[in-house]
């Protein structure tokens, strides 16, 4: 039978190949890091969720050693059997204070923390609103769950205001909307957002990946960030990203709600606890950035002195206030080609065309980290420029 798959999977490859959205990984040979070998060869790393620095260091891995050390390395049991440790808990009440809430959850992923999130407490009567962007994991997360679903254009207020009106009738409301948007570094209008879901009795749910322990002074999130902790209903996020980049996760919510979760969803209850050298990792690093401001404060700094410096030079950088920085080049092959030729250069950036983004909004995607150095980054500028050049990018 697998000779009838083969062939239309053979063809669909094909076609992916043709079309441009074959996807092909970089080997790395090295931990992650500012520096990365691929094929024998060192390049300056701004492609990574690595924003503050601490995936790949040794600070993480002794963390992570002493973890397994003291926990041991797995339970081979879910939660509510005999998986709960005193670190299971202790991270659950950190990331919960972190995020401002009054109790978390803990996820092997971000992906199965949004699963198990829609599906636990919406249902038939129940509608869905997700923004037009939104993660493909809330998009499948909500496909997931009964609830009805509707779709307001991206960050625009009106069109949630009329989705909000449209639904009136229905029993239980949820936004969801992701923090940070991961292809523009644009940030969720949360003020806004709230004011909306308090007016028409709507509850919300953002999903905050790209911005636990990277937006807001404390590195609270997009809620910090936006002054609206205690307005937001549901928070998700990774210890893959920012806290890390080994993976676990979280859903951040109110008392009730953290409750109901580990008794009913079921992408926490019917799945492994997670690993003991994530969570005891994961604990370390939200306590170690409580007394280390620093690494937020070296990101910010870096973050804008790159993005002044590619706009003396010329390049076309939107103003947003993320360390995602995409450098608007417009044209499909000229950000694939470009993103090429930087890697020659040594600079390790990636080229996003359509279908990843709209039609004629093609950019090359830079993620500024707090482990580059001012060099780092006027390197990465001057290999920008020069490359600009040759493309008649600048
Ligand atoms: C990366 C990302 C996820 C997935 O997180 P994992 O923990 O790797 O599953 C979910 N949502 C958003 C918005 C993301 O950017």
């Amino acid at each position: 039978m697998y000779g009838n798959l083969k062939s239309i999977l053979e063809s669909e490859l094909v076609a992916a190949k043709e079309n441009g959205t074959y996807k092909t990984e970089r080997v790395l040979e090295s931990a992650q890091g500012r520096e990365i070998t691929v094929g024998g060869k060192q390049y300056l790393n701004f492609c990574a969720n690595n924003y503050l620095g601490l995936a790949g260091t040794e600070l993480l891995e002794k963390a992570s050693e002493e973890a397994v050390k003291r926990w041991g390395f797995g339970l081979a049991s879910v939660r509510f059997i005999c998986g709960t440790q005193t670190v299971h808990k202790d991270l659950e009440r950190a990331v919960a204070g972190l995020v401002g809430m009054e109790d978390a959850v803990l996820y092997s992923s971000c992906f199965m923390a949004n699963v198990g999130l829609f599906q636990t407490f919406f249902g038939e009567q129940d509608v869905i609103i997700s923004d037009e962007l939104n993660h493909a994991s809330i998009i499948d997360a909500v496909r997931l769950s009964k609830a009805e679903r509707a779709v307001f254009k991206h960050m625009d207020m009106r069109d949630l205001e009329e989705k909000l009106k449209a639904s009136s009738g229905r029993h239980l409301r949820v936004i969801a909307t992701d923090g940070v948007y991961s292809m523009d570094g644009d940030i969720a209008p949360l003020k806004e957002i709230c004011d909306l879901a308090d007016k028409y009795d709507a509850l919300v749910m953002v999903d905050d990946a790209h911005a636990t322990g990277v937006m807001g002074k404390n590195g609270g999130g997009t809620p910090e960030h936006c002054g609206v902790v205690g307005r937001v209903d549901f928070v998700t996020g990774t210890f893959g990203k920012a806290l890390g980049g080994a993976g676990g996760a979280f859903t951040a919510t109110r008392r009730e709600a953290a409750d109901y979760l580990r008794n009913r969803s079921r992408t926490y209850l019917f799945s492994n606890s997670l690993d003991t050298a994530v969570t005891g990792t994961s604990l370390f690093v939200i306590n170690h950035l409580k007394k280390h401001p620093e690494f937020r404060e070296r990101l910010w700094e870096n973050a804008k002195y790159f993005r002044e410096l590619m706009k003396k030079n010329g390049f076309k950088v939107p103003d947003a206030q993320h360390p995602i920085t995409p450098i608007m080049l417009g044209d499909e092959k000229k950000a694939v080609e470009m993103a090429k030729a930087l890697f020659d250069e040594g600079i390790y950036v990636i080229g996003f065309a359509f279908p990843v983004v709209p039609k004629g909004k093609a950019r090359i995607r830079v993620q500024i980290s707090a482990v580059h150095t001012k060099k780092d980054i006027e390197k990465a500028v001057e290999k920008f420029t020069k490359v600009g050049k040759e493309f008649g990018a600048v």
